[in-house]
């Protein structure tokens, strides 16, 4: 009887705890700084995200189960354009997409270009969107087209995506291609870039961005700068994530730097993994299977291979706030964030199969004795502050 009575206590006080975390997690602002589901919807007209949808990872009704009050949509296009006419016009026409989607739904949902506009949305509990271009490219080395986008409502701009532009060099070419670049860093025009950008009031986010274009870049900003969707290198060394220096860096700019919730970028089994079966491990299988089938069967067989024998390297939700935790450790609790690239990954850690899956970090937060305080920064405090901060 004695132990029926403690074991019902432990029950009730679980059940308590589990309460207030709820409570918590709904009551805090939580911000994602990057989301990839426009380009989804611009190249799949099935994807209509004002209803419930059973694919993908985003949709309006999913954001408010999960708890989202203000996403920053990614507006992205490939290191070839689209559209004949080129990068600017794929960045307007996923603009267009954003826009149509508000008015559609503008009784729960509201695009703003001000932090004031930011902050009557969350009142009004509505979802607040902002538009985030992922890529200098779709500026297309021109200040009139810069400014244009900034009037339809840009208000971050990642320097490079993937590929370099003329002005800066990204991640993945100072450190893969090294020996093509021309230059490495940020340009003049890269500076000035950054200066407009300064002057405007758009975050400049230094994802993606190589590290001579981020110290570069960080010299030459006056205001606190953003990593959307960037993980940390000593836990998972891939190219783009960030390194020690670049997190004190970060601090010392009074910026902050939102955890990518990929797979790939989380954890270094699963990055080790993924290597081999891109390199001569998958050469070899596909090479194997592929004799006596033709290219799109093989195409469709390797794919299925390729996520089963990644699924036991999956990440826990433990990883993906190691990530957090890193950086608080390393220097405090007022630079980190969430930048989750939800529908832009193939996979995500295990239980975090969408959107309404947000509050798992805030339990796993306060399960490792984090202040409600500090949930509430890291949670979308931080980036409501450089929002602040920059937004005119
Ligand atoms: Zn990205």
């Amino acid at each position: 009887m004695k132990y029926f009575s403690l074991l019902l206590l432990l029950v009730i006080f679980y059940q308590a705890e589990s309460q207030s975390t709820k409570k918590l997690h709904n009551k805090a602002i939580l911000v994602d700084t990057h989301n990839d589901v426009l380009t989804s919807s611009v190249l799949d007209d099935s994807l209509d995200i004002s209803h419930r949808l059973s694919k993908g990872h985003s949709d309006i009704d999913r954001w408010k189960e999960g708890g989202l009050d203000v996403q920053f949509f990614s507006i992205w296009t490939d290191k070839t354009p689209r559209n004949k006419e080129g990068f600017f016009k794929d960045a307007n026409q996923e603009i267009d997409s954003l826009e149509m989607i508000t008015l559609r739904n503008h009784d729960r949902m509201v695009l703003a270009t001000t932090y004031k506009e930011v902050k009557k949305g969350i009142r009004q509990k509505k979802l607040v969107a902002l538009i985030g271009v992922e890529g200098g490219h779709m500026i297309e080395n021109d200040m009139n087209k810069f400014d244009s986008l900034y009037k339809r409502g840009m208000r971050y701009m990642t320097l490079t995506w993937n590929n370099s532009t003329p002005w800066a060099t990204s991640a993945m070419d100072e450190t893969l291609h090294a020996d093509s670049l021309t230059h490495k860093g940020l340009t003049p025009f890269g500076k000035q870039v950054v200066q407009r950008m300064n002057e405007l009031g758009i975050l400049v986010d230094l994802s993606h961005t190589g590290e001579q274009t981020f110290y570069d870049a960080i010299a030459t900003s006056t205001k606190p700068v953003l990593l959307s969707h960037s993980s940390v290198w000593n836990i998972c060394p891939v190219f783009r994530n960030v390194k020690d220096d670049q997190i004190k860096t970060v601090a010392k700019n009074g910026g902050v730097i939102c955890i990518n919730f990929y797979s790939g970028f989380l954890d270094s089994s699963f990055a080790k993994k993924m290597a081999q079966l891109e390199g001569t491990e998958g050469k070899r299988i596909k090479d194997s299977i592929g004799k006596n089938i033709d290219a799109a069967k093989l195409n469709q067989v390797w794919r299925k291979y390729f996520s089963e024998q990644l699924q036991p390297f999956k990440p826990t939700i433990s990883i993906l706030v190691d990530h957090i935790d890193y950086i608080v450790k390393l220097v405090g609790d007022d630079y980190v964030g969430i930048g989750s690239d939800f529908d832009g990954v193939s996979s995500l850690p295990v239980g975090m199969d969408d959107v309404t899956k947000y509050p798992l970090i805030t339990e796993e937060l306060k399960r490792r004795g984090y202040s409600d305080k500090s949930v509430k920064k890291i949670l979308g405090g931080n980036v409501m502050r450089v929002m602040k901060a920059n937004f005119r």
